[in-house]
């Protein structure tokens, strides 16, 4: 692994006064910016009591209202933008589940601040000129395909633009080609790692040495089957559409935490039932604020992702704060028989148990009043015609486990190896039918 340095990465190295200093201007510019092109800030400042100049450094942060994705919608389409619509290179948009997308807008400065982060991510996984980088997100109106592309390119990598889907031919590219870094959801690199080896491909013999994952909740357990069926360094990148896309956030080779590039994006926890900030090291909704950012700045947004700040400096010498891997959304969280539940507490409880494949799904349903929970995982072939009883040995296993950590007894399932639903890009793993 080296861990050179990279002139890129220079900002991630910035002592903590001058970073501070430099949050505290660009704070300054952005409220001023929101106040005077946006009708939505400029009333809620208006209503805080706050007057533009009233934010006088970082600190001041906690005295801003808050923005929350139904403002997106609210303001739908181009409500929020603080830049003229001739000034704007590039929209997205973001899948609403219900009705509306939220649509998000980049000037030409947004784009290269976006590039900027992807390349210092990139960087920090230990990439650098020469890499040939699969960008296996989908590209158009999602974030991930674009967002990474650019940071690819300026950071000199090749990049090859193979957007989700068309698995074998995927995998027919990651072999000719000689790819050396893949960006993808890390369900999606599963299912590429399982048509792999029904064809025959063993990614291990292969050149690949990275795979950069995001976009959804994974687990060390995940990060540690990944690794070792494929022979890669699994690192995490963070980042939504409101805020940017992808690099609001990344792990650097110690694999600790998420550096967030703080100097363009501030985060905070919070309390989310109160609003109220935490204290570093407890656990609470991130928000985040775009402190560069001109086309569409944002101001603590709550982005709903379950984290906490680490207090402790990393290893790597980033002085950029991390934050721990996102254990789930708020809105993920699973409340069964009273008890607070996410899946990757049900990941980590599966993997533990030897003979489990890493395909797995969450069914709730209601019956008689009563919730149920059931897991369904992929298990080896062959332990399911091994000898009898070694099926409900197995489920029995599975279900000690899941109980030991979320304190609840679930029926567990076992599936055929693929027989799951697979996902080209975010996976959906928890079907609630409580409701139907
Ligand atoms: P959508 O809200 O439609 O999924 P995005 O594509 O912008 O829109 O997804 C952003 C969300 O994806 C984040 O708020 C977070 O919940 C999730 N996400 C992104 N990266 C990660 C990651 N590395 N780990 C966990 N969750 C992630
Ligand atoms: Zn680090």
């Amino acid at each position: 692994m080296t861990t050179r340095f990279h002139p890129a990465s220079s900002p991630d190295f910035v002592p903590a006064p001058q970073l501070r200093e430099l949050q505290s201007q660009r704070l300054r510019a952005v409220v001023r910016r929101v106040y005077d092109q946006t009708k939505l800030y400029r009333n809620r400042i208006n209503e805080a009591g706050l007057r533009p100049e009233s934010i006088e450094s970082i600190d001041d942060i906690a005295q801003l209202p808050f923005t929350v994705k139904s403002d997106l919608r609210d303001t739908y389409p181009f409500g929020l933008f603080a830049s003229p619509m001739d000034e704007i290179v590039r929209l997205h948009a973001s899948s609403g589940t219900t009705g509306k997308p939220i649509v998000v807008a980049y000037n030409r400065h947004d784009v290269e601040i976006w590039a900027e982060v992807i390349e210092r991510a990139l960087v920090s996984f230990g990439l650098h000129e020469g890499d040939i980088l699969q960008n296996s997100y989908g590209y158009g109106l999602f974030t991930g395909g674009l967002g990474l592309h650019y940071g690819g390119e300026r950071l000199g990598a090749t990049v090859i633009p193979t957007s989700g889907g068309n698995t074998d031919r995927q995998i027919m590219i990651m072999k000719d080609f000689g790819v050396s870094a893949i960006c993808c959801t890390p369900s999606y690199f599963l299912h590429i790692l399982d048509r792999a080896a029904e064809i025959g491909v063993d990614l291990r013999s292969l050149p690949l040495r990275a795979g950069i994952f995001g976009a959804e909740p994974w687990t060390d357990a995940m990060r540690q089957h990944i690794e070792q069926a494929a022979d890669i360094k699994a690192y995490d990148i963070y980042g939504l559409t409101e805020i940017i896309g992808p690099g609001v956030g990344a792990e650097c080779h110690c694999q600790n935490g998420i550096h967030i590039f703080e100097d363009h994006f501030y985060p905070e926890i919070i309390d989310p039932n109160t609003g109220q900030p935490l204290p570093d090291g407890e656990t609470g909704e991130l928000v985040l604020t775009t402190l560069s950012k001109q086309a569409m700045p944002i101001l603590r947004f709550r982005t709903r992702d379950v984290t906490s700040l680490v207090s402790e400096p990393c290893p790597c010498g980033r002085t950029i704060r991390r934050i721990h891997r996102i254990s789930h959304r708020t809105d993920d969280m699973i409340i069964i028989r009273g008890c607070n539940v996410f899946p990757s507490q049900i990941e980590t409880a599966l993997l533990e148990v030897e003979g489990a494949l890493p395909h797995y799904q969450i069914i709730l349903t209601r019956s008689r009043g009563l919730d149920q929970m059931e897991v369904q995982i992929e298990v080896n072939a062959q332990i399911l015609s091994d000898r009898i009883g070694a099926m409900e040995e197995l489920q029995a296993r599975f279900a000690k486990q899941i109980e030991h950590i979320i304190g609840l007894h679930v029926v567990v399932t076992l599936a055929e190896p693929r027989t799951l639903p697979r996902s080209e890009g975010k996976l959906r793993r928890v079907m609630d039918q409580r409701n139907l």
